[in-house]
């Protein structure tokens, strides 16, 4: 197979990841990325001594990295270190409640059961549930294709499809959280799993509640020198799997014959490829490398995931009530939602989120500092005035923020970025700058979720957070399974 050429579109986690997958099948494998840097929203940067991580910054499943590295029979520790985290996340309540959701599940119990008197079979229960519907429905659904008829012919379908309760499909997660906690702390912490894929609780499907198996039972991790990491340990293995990158070569064509891929067009040149994988959104793959107007339409008409607003702020002290991961919930999280997906704004009293990485490794930040990412959801970009909106936000996020923390934040502020969606969008070439794709706001938002592959072109696949089994890296990471293993049936001997 040395002679067959594959061209991946774009460096994210998942194009990356793929590049790794199809090298080790034996394809020649060059990368074009428009930036000239790769990772894409996985990316990094420095102000005055703060390091930043400009993307995601929750890391669970790292058996989906382990397993590029198995199969490239390289040791994953040459290359990258991480360890598991105590406390998922810290939550704080405007009424002065305070959770922190431990990955052990005994302290977990406890925390809910002495903060909230929750018992102890609510949560055993809940998390049991969402380990069984992981196990039937998750592992089918995520590790395959849902438009190759193979995997509906798969022997555990029967038992997946068994598992799926009707409360799952028609019901909200709201729904399934209110029938399983009595709490309403605990209904907004489990409410909260559905942001993991940019999505409304109030309207996303019960399903969701396979989500927190992810971080509570299968715990959550630190990378040693923050998530950049990850996007430095799989360019350093593609590298030495003998994958090509081509930095700052925005592809502006995709070339096809008779129904046939045959390769690309970057910076006017006409690159041939007996493949081509796209890693960049597939509603611009689909309008400016193909010119399909009528999937470009199709793909319209999905609901885009949110989007963030975020601001990484230099801290020149340190706030030892706060861990890595944090969050200020909001008063009325059902308005919060109403304002990002109806509205199409952010509400004034938003939940924030603050990571701080400095927390696992003094070096993030100056000595005494903390390198604070604190994020709010945002809606997907419509052309709202964002610089109105980021003004506004910022003085209620101030205000939040002195309110529960008691302090006044403003004045440890040394060092300041902003992001908006717009920055999101122009920087990685997402789709009005959602991070994830398309929602999952509807019972069978899944099955609509776009193909790793078009049966109207051969050679033609994509991988990434735009296309099945959705955004986050997990699943971007095993989009890159799913497309190669398509390729691996189709081109392999
Ligand atoms: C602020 C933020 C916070 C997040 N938090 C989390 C989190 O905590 N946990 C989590 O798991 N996920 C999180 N996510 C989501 C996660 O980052 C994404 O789902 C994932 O990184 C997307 O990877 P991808 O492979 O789809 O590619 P992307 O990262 O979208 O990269 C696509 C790449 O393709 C390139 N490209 C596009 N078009 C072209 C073209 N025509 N020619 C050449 N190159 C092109 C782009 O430049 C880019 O480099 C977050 C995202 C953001 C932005």
């Amino acid at each position: 197979m040395q002679d067959q050429k594959a061209i991946i579109i774009g460096s994210g986690i998942a194009g990356m990841a793929c590049a790794i997958r199809l090298a080790i099948q034996g394809f020649n494998v060059d990368v074009y990325e428009a930036n000239d840097y790769p990772g894409g929203k996985l990316s990094f940067f420095e102000n005055d001594g703060y390091k930043f991580d400009a993307g995601p910054s929750l890391f669970t499943q790292p058996k989906n990295i382990e397993e590029l590295f198995d199969l490239a029979e390289e040791h994953i520790d040459d290359y990258f270190k991480y360890k598991p985290v105590d406390i998922a996340c810290n939550y704080f309540f405007e009424n002065g409640k305070k959770i922190n959701a431990y990955t052990n599940r005994e302290k977990l119990i406890q925390e809910f059961k002495t903060q909230l008197n929750e018992n102890t079979e609510s949560i055993t229960n809940y998390l049991n549930k969402a380990a069984i519907l992981y196990k039937n429905v998750g592992t089918i659904f995520l590790n395959n294709s849902l438009h190759k008829k193979s995997t509906w012919f798969h022997k555990r379908i029967f038992k997946a499809l068994t598992t799926v309760k009707y409360s799952y499909l028609f019901g909200s997660l709201h729904q399934h959280n209110k029938s399983s906690f009595q709490s309403e702390e605990a209904i907004q912490i489990f409410n909260r799993y559905a942001t993991y894929n940019g999505s409304n609780p109030y309207k996303a499907p019960g399903m969701l509640s396979l989500i927190p198996h992810l971080e509570q039972n299968e715990g959550t991790f630190y990378p040693y020198g923050g998530m950049i990491s990850i996007t430095n340990a799989l360019y350093q293995l593609a590298l030495k799997k003998g994958v090509c990158f081509h930095f700052n070569h925005k592809v502006e064509k995709i070339n096809h014959h008779n129904k046939k891929v045959t390769g690309i067009v970057t910076n006017s040149k006409v690159i041939n490829a007996t493949l081509v994988v796209s890693n960049g959104d597939v509603f611009y793959t689909y309008k400016n490398l193909l010119n399909d107007t009528t999937k470009t339409k199709k793909l319209l008409h999905l609901e885009r995931s949110s989007s963030a607003l975020i601001f990484y702020w230099g801290i020149n002290t340190s706030f030892p009530q706060l861990d890595l991961h944090n969050i200020l919930f909001t008063q009325d999280y059902k308005k919060e939602f109403e304002h990002l997906f109806e509205r199409q704004t952010i509400y004034n009293d938003p939940t924030i989120y603050i990571n701080i990485t400095s927390k696992m490794e003094s070096n993030q930040a100056p000595e005494g500092c903390e390198n604070w990412f604190v994020m709010i959801n945002a809606p997907a970009n419509v052309g709202q005035d964002w610089n109105a909106i980021v003004r506004a936000i910022r003085e209620s996020v101030i205000k939040k923020i002195n309110r529960i923390l008691n302090t006044d934040i403003e004045k440890y502020i040394v060092t300041e970025t902003i992001m908006d969606p717009i920055t999101i969008e122009n920087k990685t070439g997402t789709f009005k700058g959602s991070l994830y794709g398309t929602s999952s706001n509807s019972k069978f938002a899944a099955f609509f979720r776009p193909a790793n592959f078009t049966s109207k072109l051969k050679g033609l696949y994509f991988c990434g957070g735009t296309v099945h089994p959705g955004g986050g890296i997990p699943l971007c990471l095993k989009s890159a399974s799913i497309a190669s293993e398509i390729i691996k049936a189709e081109y392999g001997k």
